[in-house]
């Protein structure tokens, strides 16, 4: 299958349910997110501040950026003219130095904070805890120029399904405590990023309204630098 036969395939398949397509172009060239584009897609995720704002210079000015890696906060300055989401806020430093650029270019930058629900020590996000003592502060309340849209969640990488299913259950379950605690005026934190090519449909079956596919678009990464494709 092509890019772009997947692509309208995965469309079809996440429209009728109103779920969000992000087609994870991280490694891939721009050729390839040509191709996704082409095909009718235009919300693209990438990992990497350098590689995405190389891409955005180059690529179509309609492509809606999400950046779903770890971001520096000494980095969030080369984003912050352009970025549509940013979904991997897992502190409220570096929230706060993304309302501050935002600022600069009079903008509200749409967040998604990232939770840690798997099972390994590798992932970055914030606890459970973490996001409620977050939405509570002084300090969040302060901030004007950025837009918390909803959560994030990246599943244990495992075969066991029961496992991914409970990660997944718990995110969803928590999203709705957090909606009506904190957003219960404000319709627009309604959105539930989780899962990836390998978990998506167990994903939406727990209630995704987002999900980040790479693999499954593009075809397996092989270990590359993106810019010697
Ligand atoms: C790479 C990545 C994805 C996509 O992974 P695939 O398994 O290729 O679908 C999704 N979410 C995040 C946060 C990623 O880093």
């Amino acid at each position: 299958m092509s890019i772009a036969d997947n692509i309208k395939r995965l469309k079809n398949e996440t429209e009728t349910i109103k779920v969000q397509l992000i087609a994870v172009s991280k490694t891939k060239s721009e050729e390839e997110i040509k191709e996704a584009y082409d095909a009718g897609q235009r919300v693209f995720g990438e990992n990497m501040v350098q590689e995405l704002v190389d891409k955005y210079e180059h690529l179509p000015k309609d492509i809606e950026w999400h950046l779903i890696g770890h971001l520096q906060s000494n980095k969030v300055k080369y984003i912050a003219p352009f970025i549509s989401m940013i979904q991997s806020v897992d502190s409220l430093k570096l929230l706060q130095e993304i309302d501050k650029h935002a600022q600069k270019h009079s903008r509200v930058i749409d967040c998604l904070l990232q939770v840690y629900i798997a099972d390994e020590e590798t992932k970055y996000g914030l606890g459970f805890d973490e996001i409620i003592e977050l939405l509570r502060s002084e300090e969040f309340t302060v901030l004007k120029n950025v837009r918390i849209r909803g959560l994030m969640g990246i599943a244990t990488n495992t075969e066991n399904e029961k496992q991914i299913n409970e990660e997944f259950y718990e995110l969803k379950t928590f999203f709705d405590g957090i909606k009506q605690s904190f957003f219960r005026k404000d319709g627009s934190f309604d959105t539930l990023s989780m899962g990836m090519s390998s978990d998506y449909k167990l994903a939406i079956e727990q209630g995704s309204n987002m999900v980040r596919l790479g693999s499954t678009i593009f075809g397996q990464r092989v270990i590359k630098h993106w810019k010697n494709n």
